[in-house]
This record gives structure tokens, C-alpha cells and sequence, in this order.
């Protein structure tokens, strides 16, 4: 992590230079503010900042004392005789409230590129990773709390559950086990899981090599076509392979010479609970799989703009090598990658629906802070009958963040504008005629779990819809139903 955030610092670990660096960014911001509205963590800060400011006491006494309303002069003349204090009032905050600007963080990263601030300007604040810096700190202090633990062991928690999906499933919806759950991984009872595969992707892929004469993946350095490495992500291995698998069909598709090898999680849940060895070790395998096949020219793309911004962002600065650098410039989001395709005249473009569609289009924030453009939008729009809105507000999920039972109502207050405009669309789709459906869509698989739970509605990832659309073409022009590749 950059300057200040930097791990192998000995500061980085320090609780009192943790402490000074919160107070210094705390007042920096106090004074610009602009973050006020983004997420629950700038209100709690502002919020005490001005319970504690004695010169509001003061004001808001001698405004009281005049009785209500006042004019704007009378006003003026009431606080004449206000004396002010030149106490700063975040130097008053406490730990306590500092924690709870902490905890309050879902690392959304939605302040850093909107900040006059970040590097290279001298104060180089860059709240977000202070934001995780500061759980890290805690957490070797406290040690890595249960909850964290394992809501961060996403790869063994996969392994076991996929072994078992019956009895895993059925743990998942069952009152009694969802209170164990909710006691020992802190998972609120209420909050809706994903279901566990019958299949994970992997075993699917690997069936599919060995059906293929083909053994396990490795780089080729003479194939011509684009190359690429799927990172199927954890949760697209053991929870939702038809997404990593539609990926597969899409890209073959369209001419990429592809390999998926076995992956671990990226390491973002691990890092948001504060266990930055458990990341660093992620980080270090992922990157020991991924690295012969940068090294060969392969870009490395993945369906998750979560996942994506820890390869791409996290990574080269938690590792700071050059092989993690060249990682980072190697990755691609999966929307963004097949757009570039379009651009270098390589996408098929014979894509057909079904009839009229109007597709809720969620923007993930991880994907916003990657300044890729919406390019799973654009290529949504390239399908015939499709007509795309943006809905473009934080669900309120964050990974593991909107899991936690301390955090789960919040999330879902969080999720309420996005809810919102979903019903409003739904509306206007029921009054249209003829009524186009709506189908609800994220790039983000967590995003997608929330707005199931807000909107009630299914939603898709985009490269579903894309597949689907391949397909419906494809049966378009035998005459028959749309099938599945096997
Ligand atoms: S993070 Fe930056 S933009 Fe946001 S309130 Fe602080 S100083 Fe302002
Ligand atoms: S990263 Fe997101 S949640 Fe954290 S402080 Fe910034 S805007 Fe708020």
C-alpha cells in the first residue's frame, strides 16, 4: 500500500502512528466534506465531529435562548456574543469513535477517486486503504476475530460445502442452524447465501479437458488467437459456475484461446477482516499460478470487478513486485475484455433475444473505481431488443460486510435507493405496451445475492444474458430451440 499504507513500514503497524494518521485524515476531511453522502462511515464521522464541536453547543444555545424560528439577522445578532473556542473538535474524538468509522467502512473504495486528496498530492490521504490498515492494525493486535476467520476461508468453507451441496444447502435455510451460524460466523440469520454447486466449476472444466483430449492447462507462447486465463473467482467455482462457464462459452466463442486454472479467492475477504496474511498468502499462490501465463501474454480476466480490482489494483500494491505489477497491467474485467474484442473487430455480433427486454443494469462500485467505462452495458445494448437503464447506486453488500449480523440491517438501508429505482422500473415496464421484461442484471454475484433479497427478483450477470442471446441466435438460424454446449 502506497506511501502512508505502506506494509512493510514499521509505522504501518503502529497503534499511535495509526491513531495520528485517523486524526490527520479526520481533519482533512472534516474541512472538505464532500464524502458526506457516500456511505454510513462519513456520516458517523461528521455526525461526532459536530456533537463534539463546542462552538455548535455555544451557537445552538444562544439560538435556543432567542427562541424559534429567527430571522437571518436576528440570527446573526444572537450569535454575536457566541465566544469560539479554538479547541479542534477532532482532536475529542475518541478511539471508541474512531473504531466506529472503521467498522462502518465496506470498503466500497467509492471516496478515493472522487477525492481532491489521494497521491500524488502532498497529503496523499487515501481513505479506503487507511480505512483497511486500520482493521489490520486491530486485528494484530486482538487477533483475527472468528467471524473474519471464516467468512475469509472462502476456498475451504467451498471444498467442504460442494462435497456435501444437500446437506450444505439445507444447513443454509434451516432456523436452527442458521442461529449456529449466526453465533460462531457472525452471519446474520436473516441474510439469504448462495447455494452451493452440485458441480464446482473446476471439475466442470477439467471434465471438460479431458473429454477434449486435452491435458491441464498451460501457457502456449505460439498460438495467434487472444489468450486469456479465466479467474473463475471462489464464489463463481463453488457457488455459481454458470457464470465462469458461460464466460467459457462467450470467449471461445469469439476466438480466445483460453485456459482456467485452479484458483484461490482473490483474497478481498480476508483482507476486509483485517487478516492480511491470510490475503498475502492468497495473493502469493494466485500469483504463482498466474504469473507463467503473464509471462506468456495471456490477459487474465475475471467476471467479478471485485476480484478484478484485487488483481488489478490490490495486489501490486500488498506485493509490490514486478511480476504482481504485471499482473495487475495483465487484468481485465471480463465486460471489458470482450468490448475490446468488439473494438478490434473480433466479437460475432450475431446476438437475438427473445422479444423486448429491459435490463436493470446494477454498476457494481468495484468495477466504477476500475475507470474501465460500463462496458458489460455496452455490450449488453449490442442485442437486438434490448433496451438497458443504469442502476447505478451502491447495493450496500461489500463482500462479507452486508453478511455480518451487526451490519445487516445497514446494508439493507444502503440498498433502498437501488431497490427503489428496480420498483420504478418494474412499473414502467408493466405500463409499456408492449410491456418489455425486466430482467434485473449485476456483474457482481454478492451485488446479486442483496438486490434477490431486496427486489425479490432473480438477477442475472451479463454474460449469462450474452450466452443466452448467442444461443437464441444460434437456434434462430436452425429453426430450432436455443441449446447448451456440453
Ligand atoms: S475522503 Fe477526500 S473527498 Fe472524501 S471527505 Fe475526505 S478529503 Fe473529502
Ligand atoms: S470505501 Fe466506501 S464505505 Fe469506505 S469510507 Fe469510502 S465510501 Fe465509505
Amino acid at each position: 500500500m502506497a506511501g502512508s499504507y505502506d506494509l512493510d513500514e514499521p509505522q504501518f503497524w503502529s497503534p499511535d502512528a495509526l491513531d495520528a494518521e485517523l486524526r490527520r485524515v479526520a481533519l482533512i476531511c472534516n474541512g472538505c466534506r464532500l464524502c458526506h453522502n457516500l456511505c454510513p462511515s462519513f456520516p458517523a464521522l461528521f455526525g461526532r465531529i459536530d456533537e463534539l464541536d463546542p462552538d455548535r453547543e455555544a451557537a445552538e444555545g444562544a439560538l435556543l435562548r432567542e427562541g424559534a424560528p429567527m430571522e437571518e439577522g436576528e440570527a446573526a445578532h444572537a450569535l454575536a456574543g457566541v465566544v469560539v473556542s479554538t479547541e479542534d473538535p477532532v482532536a475529542r474524538l475518541s478511539g471508541a469513535d474512531l473504531g466506529r468509522v472503521v467498522d462502518l467502512c465496506y470498503n466500497c473504495k467509492l471516496c478515493f477517486p472522487i477525492c481532491p486528496y489521494v497521491p500524488p498530492h502532498e497529503f496523499a490521504l487515501d481513505f479506503p486503504r487507511l480505512m483497511l490498515r486500520a482493521k489490520a492494525v486491530r486485528a494484530a493486535e486482538e487477533g483475527v476475530r472468528l467471524e473474519d476467520k471464516l467468512l475469509g476461508a472462502t476456498d475451504l468453507l467451498g471444498s467442504i460445502s460442494t462435497k456435501i451441496p444437500g446437506l450444505a444447502n439445507w444447513a443454509s435455510h434451516h432456523a436452527w442452524s442458521r442461529r449456529l451460524m449466526e453465533l460462531t460466523a457472525g452471519i446474520h440469520r436473516d441474510r439469504n447465501l448462495p447455494e452451493w454447486a452440485h458441480e464446482t466449476f473446476d471439475a466442470w472444466w477439467e471434465g471438460r479437458q479431458e473429454a477434449r483430449g486435452e491435458g491441464s492447462d498451460r501457457p502456449s507462447a505460439e498460438d495467434e488467437r487472444p489468450k486469456a486465463v479465466l479467474f473463475s473467482t471462489c464464489y463463481g467455482n463453488y457457488n455459481d459456475p454458470e457464470v465462469p462457464e458461460a464466460a467459457v462459452e462467450v470467449l471461445e466463442r469469439n476466438g480466445v484461446r483460453l485456459a482456467a486454472p485452479p484458483m484461490r479467492c482473490c483474497g478481498m475477504p480476508s483482507l476486509d477482516g483485517g487478516d492480511v496474511q491470510q490475503c498475502l498468502e492468497q495473493a502469493r499462490e494466485n500469483l504463482s499460478r498466474l504469473g507463467p501465463f503473464v509471462r506468456a501474454g495471456y490477459a487474465v480476466v475475471s467476471p467479478n470487478p471485485t476480484c478484478t480490482f484485487m488483481l488489478r489494483e490490490e495486489y501490486p500494491a500488498l506485493l509490490r513486485t514486478e511480476e504482481a505489477r504485471a499482473l495487475g497491467a495483465a487484468t481485465r474485467d471480463l465486460g471489458e475484455y470482450l468490448f475490446a474484442l468488439r473494438r478490434a473487430g473480433k466479437l460475432d455480433a450475431s446476438l437475438a433475444s427473445a422479444g423486448p427486454v429491459k435490463v436493470a443494469y446494477h454498476v457494481p462500485c468495484h468495477l466504477k473505481v476500475q475507470r474501465v467505462g460500463l462496458r458489460s452495458r455496452d455490450l449488453l445494448e449490442l442485442i437486438p431488443g434490448v433496451e438497458v437503464e443504469l442502476v447505478d447506486r451502491c447495493c450496500g453488500m461489500d463482500g462479507t460486510w452486508g453478511m455480518k449480523k451487526e451490519f445487516y440491517e445497514l446494508s439493507l438501508g444502503v440498498a433502498k435507493r437501488a431497490t427503489r429505482q428496480v420498483a420504478e422500473l418494474a412499473e414502467e415496464c408493466a405500463a409499456a405496451e408492449p410491456p418489455p421484461k425486466l430482467v434485473v442484471v449485476s456483474d457482481c454475484q454478492l451485488a446479486a445475492l442483496q438486490l434477490e433479497k431486496t427486489t425479490g427478483r432473480q438477477v442475472a450477470h451479463p454474460i449469462v444474458l450474452l450466452r443466452d442471446a448467442y444461443r437464441a441466435a444460434d437456434a434462430a438460424r436452425s429453426g430450432g430451440e436455443p441449446g447448451k454446449e456440453e
